[in-house]
């Protein structure tokens, strides 16, 4: 393989310390050279966000600074309409070529709806797919049909996936911080303080931009 990219999609909104130290941590568990955050411009499987794509990529910015190994992807943003993920990776395979290792990094949460994504199963035949153990979502507590599709796939190691430049799946578990950005919304819409959830950097934004609080 001649390099290695993972990439951390989501809605961002806000970003906050799960997703930072998370990704943090998938870097040194794979080695891979980067993690690179793609904000979503309208995700398919949830509700739409309470800030614009615009506002979501500056609080990213302003998050990830000029962290080493972290970089952001705006394509979902400057693509618009629905953000497929299997059209992002596809977009990025075609750049980086197929001699590296990509994978494609998700909670527990989102990988229980996984086989509802569209083209799930061709996501695995560009990237290998990480998977992170996030606190109330067991991993065994998904379909059959994609417990069973997965069962050959499964690695132990997160090394493993340096070797080949997509087809495998692995479990890591991160710190585990029980941070969601709707607690986050939920806790300022109703006042309550979120220091030490989120970086200042985030929070003076949120405050300036007068997100998630409902007048
Ligand atoms: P919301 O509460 O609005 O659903 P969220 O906090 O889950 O948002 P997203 O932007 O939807 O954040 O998540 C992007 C990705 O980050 C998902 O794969 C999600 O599982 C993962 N993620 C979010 N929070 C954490 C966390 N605290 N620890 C590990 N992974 C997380």
């Amino acid at each position: 393989m001649s390099g290695s990219l993972a990439v951390y999609g989501g809605t961002f909104d806000p970003v906050h310390y799960g997703h930072l130290r998370s990704a943090i941590e998938i870097r040194q568990a794979l080695s891979v050279d980067t993690v690179c955050l793609v904000p979503s411009y309208m995700p398919p499987h949830r509700q739409q966000p309470d800030s614009t794509p615009e506002q979501r990529l500056e609080m990213l910015r302003l998050a990830i600074d000029e962290h080493a190994g972290l970089r952001i992807d705006d394509r979902e943003i400057k693509r618009k309409g629905p953000s497929f993920m299997v059209e992002t990776l596809e977009s990025i395979r075609q750049e980086v070529g197929s001699d590296v290792s990509l994978s494609l990094v998700l909670g527990s949460d989102a990988y229980a709806i996984f086989n509802e994504w569209r083209r799930w199963q061709d996501i695995v035949d560009i990237a290998h797919l990480v998977v992170l153990e996030r606190p109330g979502y067991a991993l065994d507590d998904v379909p059959q049909s994609l417990r069973d599709w997965s069962m050959p796939r499964w690695v132990e190691s997160p090394q493993e996936l340096l070797k080949t430049a997509a087809g495998k799946m692995t479990r890591l578990k991160v710190t585990q911080l029980e941070i969601s950005a709707s607690m986050i919304r939920n806790q300022i819409n109703v006042g309550l303080a979120i220091d030490y959830l989120l970086p200042e950097k985030v929070q003076d934004y949120i405050r300036r931009q007068k997100l998630y609080s409902t007048p």
